[in-house]
């Protein structure tokens, strides 16, 4: 189309300019600004043609099945959406489960989340064969497919200190060796900002806890956070804690790999098995037990459950 406009615009030029050099050249200017009105008509003409062709062939694209090119200008309303399945309805509960119910377990684990995932990873690598998870959709369906996966180790509890380097243990070395299948682990190093003096005297702490249990990590000026990150704005800054070895991880690809590694231990992985009740009864002492976990497909026999379904 751009050549067909250069090309008209250019034999017009040249018959303008032709026009000019002959002697008589009123009379020439006179024909000059018919054709100039004739020309801006031709063009005129041409658009239009140009417009209802497109114009016809969304509406034939749309009749054919192609939805690239749309004239619609209003909001898209579901009745218009031209898939008529999701991918939450194709993994849903009404499917069943996704393997047959064993009829007991040793312990089964509501829930496949990080949680869930973890737990049931790490049961069956404690040396626990009969282990369950029961996920009521797909895992990683609730928070965890929310997550931005990052994974940074210094808190201000020991207990979550140690938790996290043994997190990343796993997902960063100890996943990849047993499956082969890597968790999507980046070791991009974290930045904390101290946008305030308690903040900056908390970051301190940290980094004299992290020096009790081996994580490596800095202090640093804004100066020195501009240096190391220069897109920021270090302006308002107090400064920044820089943790190196901190990293994020895929929390599906995670997920994944570990239900891959408990399943290679002997664990079951049942998705699409909501749990609807637990069944307790009361022992000889008087103290509740759980006897089974009740799902809408039939019943788990276990002494032990361990509750992983999140809020
Ligand atoms: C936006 C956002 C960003 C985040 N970013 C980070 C981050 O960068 N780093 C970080 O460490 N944390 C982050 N978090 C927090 C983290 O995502 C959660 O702490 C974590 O995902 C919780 O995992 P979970 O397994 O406990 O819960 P969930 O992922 O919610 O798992 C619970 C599972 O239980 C299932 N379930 C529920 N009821 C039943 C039932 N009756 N029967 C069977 N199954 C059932 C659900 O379907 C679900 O799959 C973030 C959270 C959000 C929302």
């Amino acid at each position: 189309m751009f050549t067909l406009v250069t090309g008209i615009v250019g034999r017009w030029r040249a018959i303008c300019v032709t026009a000019l050099q002959r002697p008589n050249s009123d009379a020439a200017a006179i024909r000059i600004v018919v054709w100039i009105a004739a020309a801006s008509f031709s063009v005129k003409m041409i658009m239009r043609y140009l417009s209802r062709t497109v114009h016809l062939a969304t509406r034939a694209g749309y009749r054919y099945g192609y939805h690239g090119l749309s004239t619609a200008t209003g909001h898209t309303t579901e009745k218009s959406v031209p898939y008529v399945t999701t991918l939450k309805e194709e993994g849903s509960a009404t499917k069943g489960p996704t393997k047959p119910l064993p009829k007991s377990a040793d312990v089964v684990v509501i829930g496949g989340g990080s949680l869930g995932c973890q737990t049931t990873y790490h049961l069956a690598k404690m040396g626990m064969k009969n282990v369950v998870l029961l996920e009521r959709d797909r895992l990683t369906s609730g928070t965890t497919w929310h997550t931005a996966g990052l994974l940074w180790q210094l808190r201000p509890s020991d207990v979550e200190v140690e938790l996290l380097a043994h997190t990343r243990n796993v997902v960063s070395q100890d996943l990849e060796q047993e499956t082969g299948l890597h968790t999507g682990w980046i070791e991009n190093g974290g930045l904390f900002i101290a946008s305030n003096k308690q903040r900056l005297d908390e970051y301190k702490r940290l980094m004299s806890l992290g020096k009790v249990y081996g994580v490596e990590s800095y202090v640093l000026s804004p100066a020195e956070t501009k240096d190391l990150y220069p897109l920021m704005n270090v302006d308002d800054l107090y400064g920044t804690l820089y943790v190196p070895k901190d990293g994020t991880m895929d929390p599906a690809g995670t997920c994944t790999t570990l239900a891959r590694a408990s399943t290679a231990r002997g664990a079951q992985v049942i998705e699409n098995c909501p749990v609807t009740g637990i069944q307790v009864k009361t022992d000889d002492f008087g103290v509740k037990r759980v006897v089974a976990v009740e799902t809408e497909y039939g019943t788990v026999q276990t002494p032990c459950v361990v509750n992983c379904a999140a809020l």
